[in-house]
């Protein structure tokens, strides 16, 4: 389970966040919809423990993340946390199996272990053929597939995805949320997802919106 409580954060004088509350249950997947500046990305970034709140808690399973020191919510992230953003943030150096594989290896198993768990992903994903491409070498669909194995490869726990399908055709933007959904559904991982697309949203267990840093309404889908 994922919470935040009546978290403030502000950047210098603006204010980005009034006290937002949200609890997200184990394997439960759900969107997080509302206006551009509203507070959506922050919230995201506090829940993932990349931003300490001014005032407020953040919980992940049972244990508040928000007090803990940089070193250690670093190592939280790494070990319990996966990530997809907009633009997938592939390293472009790596092939697409070293992308899948990294944080494996930044967790520390070895290189050909590493490897070999990212495989199934390539044919689970509809990549198969792609693992030596480079990131410049793939189509926005194919990266963001590429993206979303890389977040989900550790079995974490929570997946945090920040506009996964924003620089998609809405076609393939569907086509990796159905991914993201089968996948986070069949390891039983907690998914917390920022859209402005309703459609994008509709795929989710439950919605939120956030308005002027608050999250003020439910809608049930
Ligand atoms: P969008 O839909 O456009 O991505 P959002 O809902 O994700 O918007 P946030 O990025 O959370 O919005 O921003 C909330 C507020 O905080 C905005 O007023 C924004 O300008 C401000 N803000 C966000 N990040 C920073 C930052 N690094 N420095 C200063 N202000 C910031
Ligand atoms: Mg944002």
């Amino acid at each position: 389970a994922i919470e935040a409580r009546d978290v403030v954060l502000s950047f210098g004088e603006t204010p980005a966040l009034r006290g937002a509350s949200i609890a997200v249950a184990p394997g439960e997947i759900v969107a997080i919809m509302g206006p551009s500046g509203s507070g959506k990305s922050t919230l995201l970034h506090c829940l993932a423990g990349i931003l300490v709140p001014d005032a407020g808690e953040i919980h992940f399973d049972g244990r508040r993340i928000d007090t803990l020191s940089e070193q250690e919510r670093s190592i939280l992230r790494r070990d319990q946390f996966g990530f997809v953003f907009q633009f997938g943030q592939l390293v472009p150096e790596l092939t697409a199996a070293e992308n899948v594989a990294l944080p494996l290896l930044l967790g520390g198993v070895k290189r050909a272990a590493a490897l070999k768990a990212a495989r199934p992903w390539f044919e689970r994903l509809g990549l198969a053929g792609l693992e030596h491409r480079r990131s410049g070498e793939l189509s926005g669909g194919q990266a963001q597939r590429v993206a979303l194995a890389r977040g989900l490869v550790a079995r974490p726990g929570a997946l945090f995805a920040d506009e996964p399908t924003g620089a998609l055709d809405t076609l393939t933007g569907e086509q990796v949320m159905d991914l993201l959904v089968a996948s986070a559904r069949e390891q039983g991982t907690t998914v917390v997802l920022v859209t402005h697309e309703a459609r994008v949203a509709a795929y989710a267990d439950r919605q939120v919106i956030v308005r002027d840093g608050k999250v003020n309404a439910l809608v049930h889908s």
